[in-house]
């Protein structure tokens, strides 16, 4: 766990919602509600949002690029259950220090069992499992876990704050010498991630100690972390600021900050090195010299939790998701009745070819079902009317505007079946 990726938004984050499509800095809940992505019912509580079919479509894209990130990286997947024993965390230092934001104790027979703050413990002992040797590590463990938070209802709202926490995270057990190349395999993650994403990032925040020996570690230990993860920004050529007395006390850390398009600055991924929770579980592998030594974890949050990331996607798109992400990619628009089965055909070939495609009939205007498309921020509606049945072709009408005649539907479709694999930001489909 690192503290900033659980660290609540301030309170009153959003901005006021103005009710109106289009108007005013795009707000997520107001977004969510007008794309039906996600709701909050009150007979299931604040802070524990519903995600519609739209909104999970979103959501699991970005799981899976996280587990593809993960693999990709050298990390290996776990699963690890949401309740434990309350001694796990008394152990790992949670219950001394979050105790308040956890929810309260449950009693089952003679056990307490208690909703996890973070998974870490859980990774920690997984490692601990087996006897590892140095030729062993990195191990790097990845899951999509969830971990919760008792946020009193009056200060959850949408994604952004929320009871349970989605959470795309990796640890790596690593040598001391090992530090660098983890944070640099973190960051290089990150930057993929967002390129794909089409995040910007305002700056790299390294957070370091204070004066002071509030810090668990040896003062050789943190310099030679900090020397680290200096040196992985320098070896990528990020700049970043430096922030003294900002790290945890178990370990330093680097914040990717991002701006919102109200220009609030927020913390989506870090990567932090970990004295404490390697001290707390005893972790060890066997040195060269038969020795046991004392690894560094690595706590890795490269899309930092799914509910955030698709709050802070919504308003960076204002709902206009890239092809990849959009709920519905292609809307097949029969101009009559009598293209109806032709244009359900289309819509089979589409999602044949792996698109999330649609048919709307024709029980409204063509100039109406165009607008449903464009509110609902399709990426691409095919338009089929007499002549384009007779000729096997599709007119396609693109989100931002553009209108291609004379298509035939099954190049329209590899067309944006293309787009969609390369996870392109663009709409693409220009005229060659
Ligand atoms: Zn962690």
């Amino acid at each position: 766990m690192s503290s900033s990726s659980l660290a609540p938004a301030p309170a009153g984050a959003n901005p006021p919602d103005h009710g109106q499509p289009g108007h005013g800095l795009p707000d997520h809940r107001r977004l969510g509600r007008e794309l039906g992505l996600f709701r909050t019912d009150p007979i299931v509580g604040a802070g524990l949002p519903l995600w519609l079919p739209h909104g999970a479509v979103i959501r699991a894209e970005l799981e899976r690029l996280a587990v593809e990130e993960a693999a990709r990286t050298g990390c290996l997947r776990v699963y690890s259950p949401v309740l434990a024993k309350r001694e796990l965390f008394e152990r790992s230092g949670h219950w001394d220090k979050f105790a308040a934001d956890m929810f309260p104790v449950m009693r089952v027979g003679g056990d307490e069992l208690v909703l996890r703050p973070a998974n870490c413990p859980h990774h920690a002992l997984i490692y601990a499992s087996e006897q590892r040797s140095f030729r062993d590590l990195p191990i790097r463990l990845a899951e999509l876990a969830a971990m919760f938070r008792s946020e009193l209802s009056g200060v959850v709202g949408g994604l952004s704050r929320v009871r349970q926490i989605n959470l795309d995270d990796v640890h790596s057990f690593a040598r001391p010498d090992q530090v660098q190349n983890e944070i640099v395999l973190a960051l290089e993650s990150v930057r993929r991630c967002y390129a794909l994403l089409g995040i910007e990032v305002a700056r790299y925040r390294l957070s370091l100690r204070g004066p002071g020996d509030g810090y668990l570690g040896s003062a050789a230990q943190w310099q030679d972390a900090e020397r680290q993860l200096r040196a992985a920004l320098d070896q990528l050529g990020l700049a970043y600021e430096a922030a003294e007395g900002e790290a945890a006390f178990y370990g330093p850390k680097i914040d990717v900050q991002v701006t919102d398009p109200a220009g609030r600055e927020e913390t989506l991924s870090t990567v932090q090195a970990d004295f404490n929770q390697p001290e707390r579980f005893d972790l060890a592998y066997t040195g060269p010299d038969g020795q046991r030594h004392r690894p560094v974890m690595i706590h890795r949050g490269v899309l930092s939790s799914m509910d955030r990331m698709v709050a802070y996607l919504i308003e960076r798109y204002d709902g206009a998701f890239p092809p990849w992400l959009a709920p519905v990619q292609l809307v097949v628009l029969p101009v009559t009745s009598e293209q109806a089965a032709l244009a359900e055909s289309v819509a089979g070939q589409a999602r044949a070819a792996g698109l999330r495609a649609e048919c709307d009939p024709a029980d409204a205007t063509l100039g109406a079902r165009i607008r449903r498309a464009r509110e609902a921020r399709i990426p691409y509606a095919a338009v089929i009317g007499a002549s384009e049945a007779a000729s096997g072709l599709v007119a396609v009408r693109l989100r931002d505007g553009r209108q291609l005649t004379g298509q035939p539907a099954a190049a329209v479709i590899q067309a944006i079946a293309a787009q969609v694999a390369s996870r392109s930001p663009g709409l693409g489909l220009d005229p060659a």
